[in-house]
């Protein structure tokens, strides 16, 4: 079994982050398999080296330990332009040249009669490029500095029968199938960005590439994840990917019952660790004996 924990360096961990990179260390060592740290920095606009510092210095005051040297995102981007090359070539992407304000204004012009939808990756893409008439074909080359979409009508013409393994928490991890279907995936998903403006690849499809690289059988990560699952599977059966197992945890909360977020400072793991708490009274906090 190999298990991951792919935090993004864009703030302090929290409680929600210690739960999940715990459950897949703790897995992995239940059964002598191998744990991976992955730092998902793919997004320079937003990561900074001094939360990446903070992630290894937590990591290892909560007492995990993962084989060195953990991968970083931004030394990946030749696989991310190569996998991009190939949906390309493919005639699978296509470039869109909306911003923000362009989608809201497409999905509420009353004469488009489209009524928004939004699914895992935010609101459904009204298709606003898609049916551009210069829509280079395959033959161009990839282009650069411009978000490129996948045509989600075209990456699912062929598939058929997506699903993926979800398991329960250990130790009695029951599984079942999670089917991924087309029309959900035409629907819910949309044409959804692979490649954005200032940087190569999205999270993604670099995800599904590093999970790859990194022969992950067992991807632990938050129940707020399992509907981008999908688009996981899918693109992974585009890129000729094995699909892990998935198991989606439940999500640590505050007293209100809100999900954490990294501006929860309150709940940051420098924090406990400054409070004078131990890497136990964390796992207590969040469940685990
Ligand atoms: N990097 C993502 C995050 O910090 C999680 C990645 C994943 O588990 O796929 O939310």
């Amino acid at each position: 079994m190999i298990t991951r924990f792919a935090p993004s360096p864009t703030g302090p961990l929290h409680l929600g982050h210690a739960f999940s990179a715990i459950l897949a260390h703790d897995l992995a060592q239940a059964s002598e398999g191998r744990f991976l740290l992955r730092i998902e920095d793919i997004d320079h606009t937003r990561a900074k080296p001094e939360w990446e510092a903070l992630i290894y210095e937590d990591l290892h005051w909560l007492g995990l330990t993962w084989e060195e040297p953990a991968i970083r995102q931004s030394d990946r981007t030749d696989a991310y332009m190569q996998a991009l090359e190939d949906l390309w070539d493919r005639g699978l992407l296509y470039p869109c040249h909306c911003n923000r304000k362009d989608i809201q204004e497409a999905i509420s012009a009353p004469q488009e009669g489209v009524i928004p939808v939004y699914g895992p990756d935010g609101i459904v893409y009204p298709g606003t490029c898609a049916v551009r008439l210069d829509r280079p074909g395959p033959k161009a080359t990839l282009p650069s500095g411009v978000p490129l979409r996948l045509d989600m009508s075209a990456a699912t013409a062929n598939t058929t029968n997506l699903s993926f393994t979800e398991t329960g928490a250990s130790p009695a991890r029951q599984s079942g199938i999670i089917p991924v279907s087309n029309q959900y995936l035409r629907a819910a998903v949309g044409d959804i960005v692979l490649s954005r403006k200032d940087f190569l690849g999205s999270y993604h499809l670099s995800v599904v590439l590093d999970d790859a690289l990194q022969g992950v059988t067992d991807v632990i990560r938050g129940q707020d994840l399992f509907e981008a699952t999908k688009i996981h599977v899918l693109l992974q059966n585009l890129l000729g990917l094995p699909t892990p197992i998935y198991h989606h945890h439940r999500l640590i909360r505050d007293e209100s019952g809100k999900r954490l977020a990294k501006r929860d400072d309150a709940r940051a793991i420098r924090q406990y660790r400054a409070d004078g708490f131990s890497p136990k009274d964390i796992r207590a906090i969040v469940g685990l004996a």
